[in-house]
């Protein structure tokens, strides 16, 4: 076995601290790589606080991972020794099912292994990426370009390509009007792209400050969603509105938004259901959707992109012991716009 180093939570009431554990020998079509650096998601904090659904104790998480391969296995094809490498929200599925054939391995009809809070195929419970190394077998691992700020690519694994598939999915481009509503870790992102495919993109916000910001991320207009009249003067007007918000709020109001035929597509996570009146979608034949990180192909399309465009998410790089404090800020939204966490101070 290999002794590995990371920060868990003992349990839902108490705060990360160092813990040593163990990962798999390297097998056959395994790939080992040193975690250089991880990405800090909302997700993380949720999981270790139960928020939805009991979790696995000690929990390590972490699923925006990149590093440097250390070891691989004798049967490993794609990767080589020292190459980087990232992992996202997955290590594993059933490979077979029609889902998975098709390159949508997160929608795997047996069931997805996610990267940490979650057990493995034979039962092992998986650590994610606050930790110094990780052991993966090969389709779930991702080529990383050493063109692009190392640190920065890491939310790409899950805020990336969050915002990637369902633009790529509903074919957003070029003489569609695309809403971003929320500007956090997955909106600057859904802003990158979307910008980049060529729509005109409008930010959705509460917050008056984040004009600037959002202009400089690549928007083209900006909404106050609290200011009556400049909602009154987008009504009608979007084609897709992609909402990254996992707070509540009133979905009627922005399903208004949409012109007809347009189609609003959730990523966020509220912990309630979403209230909806039957004539927020019929009136204007609008579609709700949903749409969950992204396939492994898909997601190796989305780095490559990333590379060619020069697209990296906006980070502040903090020191794994400051874990907690960051998470503080983040829930009041006091990020630019993701944490990155610099693996070298474990
Ligand atoms: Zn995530
Ligand atoms: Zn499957």
């Amino acid at each position: 076995m290999i002794q590995a180093k990371a920060y868990a939570a003992q349990t839902p009431e108490t705060d990360l601290a160092p813990w040593g554990f163990e990962r798999r020998e390297v097998g056959p079509h395994d790939v080992q790589i040193e975690i250089l650096f991880c990405g800090v998601c909302h997700s993380d904090l949720h999981q270790i606080k139960n928020d939805w659904f009991p979790g696995i104790f000690p929990m390590v998480p972490g699923h925006e991972i990149v590093g440097k391969i250390v070891k691989v296995g004798d049967h490993v094809k794609k990767f080589k020794v020292d190459e980087l490498a990232g992992v996202g929200c997955m290590v594993d599925s059933c490979q077979v099912c029609e889902n998975c054939k098709d390159g949508l391995e997160q929608y795997c009809l047996e069931g997805s292994t996610q990267t940490y809070n979650s057990n493995d195929r034979s039962g092992v419970p998986t650590y994610g990426g606050y930790s110094n190394t990780i052991v993966v077998r090969e389709e779930f691992v991702l080529h990383v370009s050493d063109k692009l700020p190392l640190a920065a690519t890491a939310p790409l694994l899950c805020a990336g390509i969050t915002t990637y598939s369902p633009l790529r999915h509903w074919k957003v481009g070029k003489g569609h009007k695309l809403a971003v509503l929320g500007l956090g870790g997955l909106g600057h992102m859904g802003v990158k792209f979307g910008a980049a495919f060529g729509a005109e993109v409008t930010v959705l916000s509460t917050s008056p400050s984040k004009e600037v910001e959002a202009k400089a991320l690549g928007a083209h207009h900006f909404v106050v969603t609290s200011d009556p009249e400049h909602v009154k003067a987008v009504s009608g007007s979007f084609d897709f509105i992609l909402d990254t918000v996992s707070a509540e709020h009133d979905m009627n109001l922005y399903l208004s938004l949409l012109r007809t035929n347009g189609t609003l597509i959730g990523v966020g996570v509220p912990s309630q259901p979403y209230s909806i009146q039957p004539f927020s979608l019929l009136a204007g034949r609008k579609s709700m959707a949903g749409s969950g990180i992204g396939g492994i192909p898909e997601t190796q399309e989305m780095l490559d992109f990333c590379a060619e465009h020069n697209i990296v998410s906006d980070i502040e790089l903090i020191d794994i012991k400051d874990i907690t404090a960051s998470y503080e800020r983040m829930l009041k939204g006091d990020v630019r716009y993701r944490f990155v966490i610099d693996m070298a101070t474990l």
